[in-house]
């Protein structure tokens, strides 16, 4: 049984915590989760069974027992975002015996924010559901981590076809720059990556591809393994080190680095890679 059919069927059976963790990297499926967790805490049956009024609110977007706080923020702020988004949380529901509160990227709330959930959780309100999505638990309060059942949730296989048109054309943009002996267009590399909101994960997870599938061409005689674009224009330890490159990348942006200081080391670095071309 997966991790979310074992919540579930907790669930039903009467056991539902007063908050969750779920961590896992940026491309599983946490955030999906939450949410059908929280369709079936709320469906007036506890089996998101479609048809009842919780379950319509839920699909049309306006449930009014369902918060989620996720935004491109850089840092998550008491002030700005925490207090607004638990100020009922107080009140009982008129609609609902449950209220659920999800918090997107929770490892980007900063030490006040933490503090004022670590509030909350130490004083659980009754039929308050509260789930904490993350990459990142590290960057958690160890005392938020003991009072949450922490769920984790594996990386989803990607697949170059599924990225949007749009995105995989600035890929090639980037990586061509990147393998440019012109500096200036490796700026402009640095600067595309850095620029990216929503889609910078999906761009360091194809570059990432980009040298993976390089790395297994070089040892495999069979190609039709290798699904998506790759370079020959790398030796398989320069592809090797472009993947550890491009992971302590997308580390460093995750604990909060400068993102475009990190985005211009990870360019310089992949260039030197290919030596003299
Ligand atoms: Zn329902």
């Amino acid at each position: 049984m997966d991790v979310l059919s074992t919540l579930i069927s907790a669930a039903q059976s009467g056991h539902t915590a007063h908050a969750y963790l779920f961590e896992g990297p940026s491309n599983s499926k946490k955030k999906e989760a939450a949410e059908k967790f929280a369709s079936f805490l709320l469906c007036r049956n506890l089996s998101a069974c479609g048809s009842c009024d919780s379950c319509i609110m839920m699909k049309s977007g306006s449930h009014p027992d369902y918060h989620i706080l996720s935004g491109d923020y850089d840092t998550i702020k008491i002030r700005e975002h925490i207090a607004p988004f638990f100020s009922d949380i107080q009140m009982s529901s008129p609609y609902s015996n449950t209220k659920v509160y999800i918090i997107d990227e929770a490892h980007k709330m900063n030490s006040a924010s933490q503090n004022s959930i670590l509030k909350t959780l130490e004083e659980p309100v009754s039929n308050v559901v509260i789930i904490l999505l993350t990459e990142n638990s590290e960057m958690l309060l160890p005392t938020i981590i003991s009072r949450v059942i922490r769920c984790t949730f594996p990386a989803e296989e990607t697949d170059f076809e599924n990225f949007s048109q749009d995105l995989k054309e600035k890929f090639f943009d980037i990586v061509k720059n990147i393998e440019s002996p012109k500096a200036s267009l490796r700026i402009k590399a640095a600067a595309d990556i850095s620029g990216q909101k929503e889609d910078l994960n999906n761009l360091l997870d194809m570059l990432q591809m980009y040298y993976r599938n390089s790395l297994v061409a070089k040892y495999t005689s069979r190609p039709m393994l290798i699904k998506g674009p790759k370079t020959d224009k790398i030796s398989a330890e320069g592809a090797a080190s472009a993947v550890k490159i491009i992971d302590e990348t997308r580390f460093a942006i995750k604990s909060n680095a400068n993102k475009h200081l990190a985005a211009d080391v990870m360019v310089m670095e992949l260039h030197d890679l290919y030596g003299n071309t």
